[in-house]
């Protein structure tokens, strides 16, 4: 099955994944002892193009973790590939990735357990830079400093533990660490889902920034559209490990065409209001990953599903300049 969905933007792709595969297999199940198979991801395909920020959206277990975890190659791809920067490297080895590892950051959902509470905050900044620079100490010292002022932080928190600081200042310190390399390619995993309402708009206004000002290109993982279409060029929309939707953020939230699309803008307050659009609420709960349904990932619950949408899975299909759909209706 051909599930590419390219973006119809530049033609300049940092990272193009294709027919991306992350099985999981557990060596045997409490019951029956049989192994639990999760196919996390499944046979997807995308670009992310240099300078742009890529959202991806969906409900928890979707695969959208993971598949930002198999771009950075923290996790081995099953089966796919991933080219970074015109090379493939789903398969290289962890020596030649180490090389590579300066280029690709990660900021986590949780700033509290990434960061290491016996560290201080300026050397959780620095610490990067032992491995992939050859500052001495005291550059080391002046970049975290130079860091701490970018990410909105006093020189003088320096010092601190990461229990001495609140949420949102742990996410800037997380921030700081990512940029502390120079890298190019951020993903960014939830990196206000765990914030209070009143500082992930901070939050997010500084990753506009540096992305800005660094040009970089960013991975923006998410739960709902009303987040990822602030900050994202293109959205993705993933459900049980498939790809469902892709297509420029502002189309997405205008023109969305896959069933369970709608229902995400439909759970957005106002949105179907101003647009005249009716509500589609989403029904059930999403399956198990462990027992995949057959045919449309999304069938056990769409209220449009037709004869064929249990058996047989789409095919992704390019319905308008860089805007992709995996559903039979299309
Ligand atoms: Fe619904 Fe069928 Fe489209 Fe799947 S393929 S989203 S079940 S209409």
């Amino acid at each position: 099955m051909d599930s590419r969905m390219d973006s119809a933007a530049a033609a300049s792709p940092l990272y193009e994944a294709r027919g991306l595969t992350k099985v999981f297999t557990s060596k045997s199940s409490a019951i029956g002892g049989k192994p639990l198979v999760v196919r996390a991801v499944n046979d997807v395909s995308f670009d992310i193009n240099n300078g742009e920020v890529l959202g991806l959206v969906g409900e928890s277990g979707c695969g959208k973790t993971t598949t930002g975890r198999l771009l950075l190659r923290l996790l081995d791809p099953t089966s796919g590939s991933i080219v970074y920067a015109g090379r493939d490297i789903a398969r290289i080895p962890n020596r030649a990735m180490r090389a590579l590892r300066k280029d690709m950051q990660i900021i986590f959902q949780d700033p509290f357990s990434s960061l290491n509470p016996r560290m201080t905050c300026l050397d959780i900044i620095a610490e990067p830079l032992i491995l992939h620079s050859s500052l001495t100490r005291a550059q080391r010292r002046e970049k975290a400093y130079e860091l701490l002022r970018y990410v909105g932080l006093p020189k003088e928190y320096a010092p601190r533990f990461p229990h001495e600081f609140s949420g949102g200042q742990r996410q800037r310190i997380g921030i700081a660490r990512a940029l502390s390399v120079d890298p190019k390619f951020i993903v960014c995993d939830e990196p206000v889902s765990a914030l209070d309402v009143s500082v992930q708009s901070q939050v997010l206004n500084l990753i506009q920034k540096l992305r800005h000002d660094r040009s970089l290109t960013l991975l923006f993982i998410a739960h709902g559209l009303n987040v990822v279409k602030y900050i994202s060029d293109r959205v993705g929309v993933m459900y049980l490990g498939s790809l469902l939707e892709l297509a420029d953020s502002e189309e997405i939230y205008l023109r969305p065409l896959h069933p369970y699309t709608q229902s995400l803008i439909s759970a957005i307050p106002d949105v179907d209001d101003t647009a005249g659009r009716e509500r589609q609420l989403l029904r059930g709960e999403i399956p198990s990953p462990t027992n995949m349904p057959s045919g449309c990932p999304f069938h056990t619950r769409c209220s449009r599903k037709i004869g064929r949408c249990a058996d047989e899975k789409p095919l992704t299909r390019e319905v308008a300049p860089g805007h992709s759909v995996a559903c039979h209706l299309i």
